[in-house]
């Protein structure tokens, strides 16, 4: 049975941990880390950090007792290059996620960053070259403004509205009555899915983080806004090294490479272009029975 909490899903949970008055995020990787089994080592990664990002021979299983969930994960991202993740649900996508934030730490094999493994690194340091837009918007009871300046508490006020317009947020924010004062919360409904997830995308501009994870959501989010998003999140990982849980076609056919994985395996890598070549290979598979005949009402900017 699976007794462990996601630690995607307590991502979602620190906001809790905000609500309650805990401010800083060293703070709640403290208390994440507090939870987590391995020791912190107290190496350091290069500074800057050019976002290089190997696996190698990775193994990985939530429950080392039964068999494996990864093994021999072989990945290797050139600085700025993007690799959407794709398969079904439960086949490993978040894993391989956590196991480069390190909520889990692999069993076989090394992940390295500009060539320094991550075990040898404190997950705070990881953490902090490393943003994160999943599909929880992960936001606070507060304003905008702080919700943004989260990532970056000490950023000036133009700082902010730069990430916020870089993201799309600025337009909507200056409509407001209260503009960046606006309070966000849960009961008061004054935003809609799409526009919060805007405002954690502008958290990730003003972060500015060397390696970037993105979760793409599609459904909880309207169109017009959805195109936005969209937008954003490539315009935040063109420049950076990115992993994205990638669920739109657009998003896959341009990445530089495209991970697919099955029952939590890596089981075919490439490009759009080299993977629908394999006659009968998985991604192939995964094409035509997700996309196929979707191309053209997909991406509306396409
Ligand atoms: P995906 O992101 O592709 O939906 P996941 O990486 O979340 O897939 O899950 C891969 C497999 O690992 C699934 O069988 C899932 O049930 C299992 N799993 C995911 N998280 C945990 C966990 N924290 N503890 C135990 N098993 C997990």
């Amino acid at each position: 049975s699976r007794q462990l909490t996601q630690p995607l899903s307590q991502i979602a949970a620190m906001s809790n941990l905000l609500q309650s008055g805990v401010a800083s995020a060293e703070r709640i990787f403290e208390i994440l880390d507090a939870e987590e089994q391995t020791p912190d080592r107290q190496g350091s990664l290069p500074s800057p950090l050019r976002g290089e990002v190997r696996f190698e021979h990775v193994d990985f299983s939530y429950n080392p007792e039964t068999t494996e969930l990864i093994t021999d994960l072989n990945l290797q991202l050139l600085p700025g290059q993007q690799v959407a993740i794709v398969g079904p649900t439960g086949a490993g996508k978040s894993t391989v996620v956590n196991l480069l934030m390190r909520f889990y730490d692999v069993q076989a094999g090394m992940i390295t960053i500009d060539g320094t493994d991550i075990a040898s690194v404190p997950r705070s340091a990881l953490r902090s070259v490393t943003g994160m837009v999943l599909q929880d918007s992960w936001l606070f009871h507060g304003t905008i403004a702080e919700n943004i300046r989260y990532s970056r508490p000490e950023a000036g006020d133009a700082e902010v509205r730069a990430a916020a317009t870089a993201a799309y947020v600025d337009r909507f924010v200056r409509s407001l009555p209260d503009g960046y004062d606006t309070m966000i919360s849960e009961e008061a409904d004054n935003l809609s899915a799409g526009e919060k997830q805007l405002v954690t995308i502008a958290r990730a501009f003003l972060a500015d983080p060397a390696i970037l994870i993105l979760d793409e959501a599609t459904s909880s989010v309207d169109t017009r806004t959805e195109v936005l998003v969209q937008h954003a999140m490539a315009r935040l990982s063109s420049s950076r090294t990115s992993f994205v849980i990638a669920h739109r076609l657009s998003t896959i056919r341009e990445a530089d490479l495209i991970v697919v994985m099955e029952h939590g395996q890596v089981v075919e890598q490439g490009t759009h272009d080299q993977l629908l070549a394999l006659a009968d290979g998985a991604y192939r598979r995964l094409y035509n029975a997700q996309f196929a005949g979707a191309a053209v009402t997909e991406d509306p900017q396409a």
